[in-house]
């Protein structure tokens, strides 16, 4: 097999026009694909030695490029993105994190992409070279392990705006916890204004083909007091709309269940018990 380590992006893309190799950047997705047989290229295109500002903070848009590991992630200041500093660390082990990178978690583009889960509570967006194509990651995904891309592009940049004044919650529960993937994982981002709802958004992993989020459901929220039968009432809402599939980890009905009582839990940390006593 042939292994090309493109030293600039021109180059990269010159190789990219001529040999249908496969991209990795950490290899820890490719590699374990290739040890277990269901990857075979007869390529591989490393782009690991090509140099790009990694983390750039532009215009309240985080740019997160090319070859950005989780590590490098966590040295910057993410203090804008709080949900980031909760999910980074829980994604595999210290070496795991050292290699691996946001931007081949999204091309990876697995169910239970904990990395893939974030963009789509900002409505991230991928920029694609050299056509500059800039399509919103959920669009980029087409379904488990496929993606909107053409042969002769590759990814390049994450863009995630500034949201301010939102909490977080996030959560995966897993057998093992990191080193293991996601039985149902969720992370919500949630604006109160004077005990109401202005902006929830929603997504669970693992419980269908693709990150689950539905802007219907968020949008019955919106708008409502911040308490519990909200809460149990669409909880129970995205439990009968998630579609899971019964495997080695769990059954299908134990993910339902796992969607409901993971928002409720989440109704709790975000600050709803505070408000059931006040109100
Ligand atoms: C032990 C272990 C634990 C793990 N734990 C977790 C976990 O907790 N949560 C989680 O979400 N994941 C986990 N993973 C999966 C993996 O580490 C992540 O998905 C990681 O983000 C992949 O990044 P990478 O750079 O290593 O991707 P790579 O393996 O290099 O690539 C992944 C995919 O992206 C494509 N690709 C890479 N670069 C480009 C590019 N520039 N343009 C287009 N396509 C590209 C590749 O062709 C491949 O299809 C784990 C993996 C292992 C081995």
């Amino acid at each position: 097999m042939n292994v090309f380590r493109p030293h600039t992006l021109e180059e990269l893309f010159r190789i990219r026009r001529e040999v249908r190799g496969t991209l990795f950047s950490g290899g820890t997705d490719v590699q374990v694909k290739i040890r277990s047989g269901s990857l075979s290229p007869t390529a591989l295109i490393d782009t690991k030695e090509i140099r790009t500002e990694k983390i750039v903070k532009n215009d309240g848009i985080l740019l997160i490029r090319m070859n950005t590991t989780y590590s490098d992630m966590l040295s910057f200041d993410l203090h804008e993105f709080p949900i980031l500093q909760k999910i980074i660390p829980t994604i595999g082990s210290t070496q795991i994190r050292n290699r691996g990178t946001p931007l081949g978690n999204v091309c990876n583009a697995s169910p239970a992409g904990d990395f893939l889960l974030s963009c789509y509570l900002y409505d991230a967006s991928i920029r694609l070279l050299p056509t500059e194509r800039v399509v919103k990651v959920e669009e980029f995904i087409k379904g488990p392990g496929n993606i909107a891309l053409e042969p002769y592009e590759v990814a390049y940049e994450l863009q995630f705006p500034v949201m301010n004044n939102y909490l977080c919650f996030f959560e995966k529960v897993g057998k093992r916890n990191s080193m293991n993937i996601a039985t149902v994982s969720a992370g919500i981002l949630l604006k109160l204004e004077r005990c109401m709802v202005k902006d929830i958004r929603i997504a669970f992993g693992s419980v269908c083909p693709n990150v689950f989020r539905s802007t219907e459901l968020e949008k019955k929220i919106i708008g409502s007091r911040f308490e519990l039968p909200v809460f149990k009432e669409i909880a129970q809402e995205y439990s009968n709309a998630v579609s899971p599939i019964s495997d080695v980890r769990a059954t299908a009905d134990y993910r339902r269940k796992l969607v409901r009582n993971l928002l409720i839990k989440a109704y709790f940390e975000l600050g709803g018990e505070n408000d059931v006593q006040g109100s």
